[in-house]
């Protein structure tokens, strides 16, 4: 046990997971469990959620278990992989208060990944963001620290987070002597899946997805509203797929079509509606097996609060070590026995 790497890898319950998910980090994950040189977490980061949802609790409670949903459904094993829930944790809002002194706010403000999300969240935060938000990279290094979490397998708007994250450690290392594991991140070679609009990233807060428990209607309805070449608007006008976010999940979910479909596209030889309909087909059949699964975790509650349950109290013990080490090494183990 004590050899093993660690990973860490969770997502925010801010709605159902998508297909930029599914290509961008859930393969991955379910791909490590084969791997027995790791030990695997998957934390459901509702706190890092309120950031940005602190108006709408029961968003964030309803997706906890959505999120949960889906990971199952998907094939994340709780045998294999420790499934748990951010809020119960509170060495983790603990860590981030330590660390919240080895950051400073011009660091955090240039933050790429931040700097877009703020953007994008103009009208929640108006012309000023809250600490809360602005301060969650320093909180995500606390997640992937306490659990010593050496490689995060994430997609790549995450790759300023973890960066910002290897600082920190760096940084505590430096002062307080050598405590904390550097995090790795791992990338998929999907590394980040565009939105149903042409947007750069698919993102369950920016309405432009595919959920993986999309029904069959919603799948084919919103293949139907794809962005395509917006050049083309007769059936016999040459097509460019470069550019038509068709083609573009063709390549995702068409491995065997894909060459026909750009050379008939390119030629003026197939119509767009029928190009949707083929591939509004092929989501449905490959995402089939993870609805009927999902299905069967959907109509067992029990089970799925157990699941939580167990994996948030195997997590608990493993931040408490680490919190123990980290008081140490900061001189603040008072009153221990
Ligand atoms: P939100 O819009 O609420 O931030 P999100 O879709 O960005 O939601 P997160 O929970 O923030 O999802 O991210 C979870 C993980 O999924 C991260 O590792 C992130 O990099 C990855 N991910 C999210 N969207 C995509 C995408 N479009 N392509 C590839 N990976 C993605
Ligand atoms: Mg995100």
């Amino acid at each position: 046990m004590q050899n093993k790497k660690r990973s860490l890898t969770g997502d925010r319950p801010t709605g159902r997971l998508h297909i930029g998910h599914y290509f961008g980090s859930l393969q991955n994950r379910v791909k490590m469990q084969e791997d027995d040189s790791i030990e695997r977490f998957v934390m459901i980061a509702d706190v890092q959620a309120l950031t940005d949802n602190f108006n709408n609790p029961q968003k964030v409670r309803d997706n906890v278990y959505q999120v949960l949903l889906d990971y199952l459904s998907v094939g994340i094993d709780p045998e294999k992989t420790t499934i748990f829930l951010q809020s119960m944790i509170p060495e983790l809002a603990e860590l981030t208060v330590y660390y919240s002194n080895l950051v400073t706010l011009a660091r955090l403000e240039r933050n790429p990944t931040v700097k877009t999300e703020i953007a994008q969240k103009r009208e929640l935060f108006g012309e000023s963001v809250t600490y809360g938000f602005l301060g969650y990279p320093v909180s995500q290094a606390a997640d992937i620290t306490a659990f010593e979490g050496e490689l995060v397998p994430v997609g790549e708007d995450q790759l300023p987070l973890i960066e910002q994250c290897r600082e920190i450690v760096r940084k505590f290392n430096s002062i307080y002597g050598e405590t904390l594991k550097e995090p790795k991140a791992v990338l998929s070679s999907n590394k980040r899946i565009k939105g149903l609009d042409g947007n750069e990233k698919m993102g369950k807060s920016l309405g432009n997805a595919i959920y993986l428990s999309d029904s069959e209607e919603e799948i084919t309805k919103k293949v139907m509203g794809a962005l395509t070449d917006p050049g083309r608007i007769r059936k016999d006008d040459l097509g460019n797929p470069d550019v038509c976010m068709v083609a573009y999940y063709h390549e995702l979910f068409s491995k065997d079509e894909i060459k026909t479909v750009c050379e008939e596209c390119r030629a003026g030889k197939r119509g767009c509606v029928d190009c949707k309909k083929q591939l509004a087909k092929n989501i449905i059949e490959e995402l089939r097996p993870i609805r009927e699964k999902r299905k069967y975790y959907e109509e067992r509650p029990e089970l799925l609060e157990k699941i939580l349950k167990d994996g948030t109290k195997k997590a608990q013990e493993i931040a408490k070590e680490t919190m123990r080490k980290v008081k140490e090494s900061m001189k603040l183990n008072y009153f221990e026995e």
